[in-house]
């Protein structure tokens, strides 16, 4: 099945509006798109106007993405529903779920593009107008000091969206946001052009 006749199987089949549902078919179109699994992205959707959320159990591949699979964890990490634990990696989704109180969905992935281009250190204008969606909306974070999962590299993360949606990771990937995952996939499957 082509990518794209996967995009509107998903939507529009499902029609529902199910956070559950909402969730595996994001996970579905970012899969279709080539886009990491497992360790390297994380996909989490805030749970109403708390500071929990809905994400998915460690070791699960976007493709892999099912109601079996879904974590209902707190701000700490701890799994509240479902069997597992997440990716530690969220733990930056709960630096930016707070600091930034209208962001409600976050895709983080390592497109390969966004990956080479990140290595060069530095932040990337827009040159293309299929790149006109982040201009003046993306922000840049040149340094961290270790392996995303820690409460600084969450700080740093959360710092580098402030007054933009999407963010671009020196040697990472890409960290994009939204009031929904309607809002947040589209932009990271863009950025993955
Ligand atoms: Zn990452």
């Amino acid at each position: 099945m082509s990518s794209k006749i996967l995009e509107m199987a998903t939507f529009h089949a499902a029609g529902s509006n199910r956070a559950a549902d909402v969730f595996v078919d994001a996970c579905a179109i970012l899969a279709s798109q080539g886009h990491a699994t497992a360790l390297p992205g994380q996909v989490s959707l805030r749970d109403g106007n708390s500071t929990r959320m809905l994400t998915l159990r460690l070791g699960t591949g976007l493709e892999e993405a099912g109601p079996d699979s879904l974590l209902l964890i707190d701000e700490n990490l701890q799994t509240l529903e479902g069997s597992g634990r997440p990716n530690p990696g969220t733990r930056f989704h709960a630096w930016i779920y707070q600091r930034h109180p209208q962001v409600c969905a976050i895709v983080h992935t390592h497109p390969p593009a966004i990956s080479a281009f990140s290595m060069l250190g530095i932040p990337l204008p827009v040159a293309h107008m299929d790149a006109c969606m982040f201009h003046d909306d993306c922000g840049f974070l040149a340094r961290w000091p270790g392996v995303p999962t820690g409460d600084e590299e969450g700080a740093l993360i959360s710092q580098a969206l402030d007054g933009r949606r999407t963010a671009f990771l020196a040697n990472h990937g890409c960290v994009c946001t939204g009031q929904s995952l309607q809002e947040a996939t589209p932009n990271v499957r863009r950025a993955w052009l």
